[in-house]
């Protein structure tokens, strides 16, 4: 998985129908929610930015959770005796989303994106808090080790730590895959790497993906309906931007993608 020139993100991406219509991702071996995150264990997802926590593994998030929080509220821990203990790690909170709107800015992204991942949590079934580390969206590359250092103090030994891909050609993507394969190897975790933009530049079979290293996890009627809800959660990513004319953030091709009934992940 070593980093090649980057693909350019651009436009719509790859249809989620050209996906679904590829055999290649009905032929992937299966892995249950279980076993790769077995009892005792702790699943921790390192999300670049809020939205990147549900895209890359909400439907996996929703299958170990104990679904017993459907309502937009409440705050307890979930390490009860039902669902795996789910910790979540907000690398950025997301406030380059909106570059020049008066509608979207900073500040009110800074406020409003942690919530929307709050509520998406919420969907999905968990009542987890995510710990927000701060560091600047669009400037991860440049505190990855700061970024490692901080992931060390937070790993323990037998957690499955999910992050995003090391070849996801966007710059935050990639860093924080970097940084969470420095620090879980350090730690003794597990790593898993999951593609979320690869899935829009990328297509079929494409050379480019480690397809040698993917499994695909399926998803049950509930986490597919939790994790759709879960998306609609991020309401400043769904919306076009009225002040700048720029269209949603997460594209339709984005969020069609995330009504499949699996996930797909690198081990
Ligand atoms: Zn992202």
């Amino acid at each position: 998985m070593e980093a090649l020139a980057r693909p350019r993100i651009r436009g719509e991406g790859t249809a989620e129908a050209e996906w679904s219509a590829w055999p290649g991702l009905a032929q992937l071996p299966r892995i249950d929610a279980r076993t790769l995150v077995p009892r005792g264990a702790r699943a921790v997802v390192v999300a670049p930015h809020p939205d990147d926590e549900v895209l890359s593994v909400g439907g996996l998030l929703a299958q170990l959770g104990d679904g017993g929080h459907e309502g937009d509220e409440g705050d307890e821990d979930n390490d009860g005796d039902h669902g795996a203990r789910v910790a979540v790690i907000a690398v950025t909170d997301g406030t380059a989303s909106h570059v020049g709107s008066t509608e979207w800015p900073v500040e009110r992204l800074a406020r409003q994106r942690p919530r929307e991942s709050r509520l998406a949590l919420r969907r999905l079934g968990l009542s987890v808090k995510p710990v927000r580390l701060g560091l600047p969206d669009g400037g991860v590359a440049a505190q990855r080790g700061t970024l490692a250092a901080r992931l060390v103090s937070l790993l323990r030994p037998r957690d499955v730590v999910f992050t995003t891909w090391r070849g996801d050609g966007h710059p935050d993507h990639e860093a924080t895959g970097q940084a969470c394969a420095l620090a879980a190897a350090s730690a003794g975790a597990r790593l898993v790497e999951v593609p979320v933009w690869g899935w829009h530049w990328a297509r079929p079979g494409d050379a480019r993906m480690p397809w040698r290293h993917a499994v695909r996890v399926d998803l049950d009627e509930d986490a597919v309906r939790r994790k759709r809800a879960a998306v609609q959660a991020f309401a400043s990513q769904l919306r076009r931007d009225a002040s700048t004319g720029a269209g949603p953030v997460l594209r339709s091709t984005t969020v069609a993608r995330a009504q499949r009934p699996y996930e797909v992940m690198f081990l």
